[in-house]
């Protein structure tokens, strides 16, 4: 995998989240999610978001993909209001669903198939994000013939297609092995840090969350809310050799001891 962005790449996007709630209207009513969200990300910056199951994380991703409304505060990412399909935010998942009848590339290729974009230049910028992701030699193959790391590079380089300025990354490493996952946390780290994209992460585990990021959220449950702002200053370039070092063990302690003051505060 090459480290430097070989095509020019758009810097990252500012989101600024301003006294966000949000609620579900559900067959028992009305279900509280998020209170009073305020939150500011420089661009650029490297945020992970850690909470308990249920505290609106993957709301939080959404509504700043434009995917779901609110009902109080603003939102605004790079100036702008959230919208729907805007092609200057790259969205990653769990499952790296993937087109079965596409190849590697053409899956690649989908966002400026949907886009309408054609011609040399987009085959030329398809083999660089391939080769971006280390998968040059895997071009042509089907998405079923690929290991579980190597679909979310796909993926990865689906949604760094159109060159966004933010990447939001649902707990995408979670269904790799530990092994394949810690080596996907640094290439992607140096990634964003080579690309210069505003990027967040919501991650379980609070290792993943201070190896790779400047800065880690912790939410509460019931509602969701802030319970934690955490700086990581830990150098960079990361590499998993500082997983052992003093200050990552008493960040990771911060964090922890933040998520568990969020759960006493939640109510049943
Ligand atoms: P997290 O990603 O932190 O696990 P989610 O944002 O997925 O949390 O969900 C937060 C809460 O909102 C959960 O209680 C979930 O069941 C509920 N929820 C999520 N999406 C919907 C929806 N479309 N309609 C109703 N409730 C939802
Ligand atoms: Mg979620």
């Amino acid at each position: 995998m090459t480290t430097v962005a070989p095509t020019p790449t758009v810097a990252g996007e500012a989101i600024t989240l301003s006294g966000v709630s949000k609620s579900y209207v559900t067959a028992k009513g009305r279900l509280p999610v998020l209170e009073d969200i305020d939150l500011d990300i420089r661009a650029g910056e490297f945020v992970s978001l850690v909470g308990p199951s249920g505290c609106g994380k993957s709301t939080l991703l959404k509504i700043i993909a434009g995917l779901v409304g609110y009902d109080e505060g603003t939102v605004t990412v790079g100036d702008r209001a959230p919208r729907e399909g805007r092609d200057d935010i790259g969205f990653m998942l769990q499952q790296s669903v993937l087109m079965p009848w596409l190849n590697v590339s053409k899956n690649v290729e989908l966002p400026f198939t949907i886009a309408r974009r054609r011609g040399p230049q987009v085959g030329e910028r398809v083999n660089s994000l391939l080769d971006l992701v280390g998968l040059s030699h895997a071009a042509s193959m089907n998405p079923w013939e690929l290991s579980g790391g190597m679909q979310q590079r796909v993926a990865l380089a689906r949604a760094l297609a159109l060159d966004p300025g933010v990447m939001l990354m649902d707990e995408p490493f979670s269904a790799l092995d530990e092994f394949k996952r810690e080596h996907l946390n640094i290439e992607v780290a140096q990634m964003a840090d080579d690309l210069g994209k505003t990027t967040i992460l919501v991650t379980h585990s609070v290792t993943e969350a201070v190896l790779m990021s400047d800065r880690i959220i912790a939410l509460g449950v019931n509602p969701g809310r802030i319970v934690g702002d955490i700086t990581v200053d830990i150098e960079r370039p990361r590499r998993a050799h500082m997983v052992g070092s003093d200050r990552f063990q008493q960040i990771s302690n911060d964090v922890r001891a933040a998520l568990a003051e969020g759960m006493k505060g939640g109510q049943p």
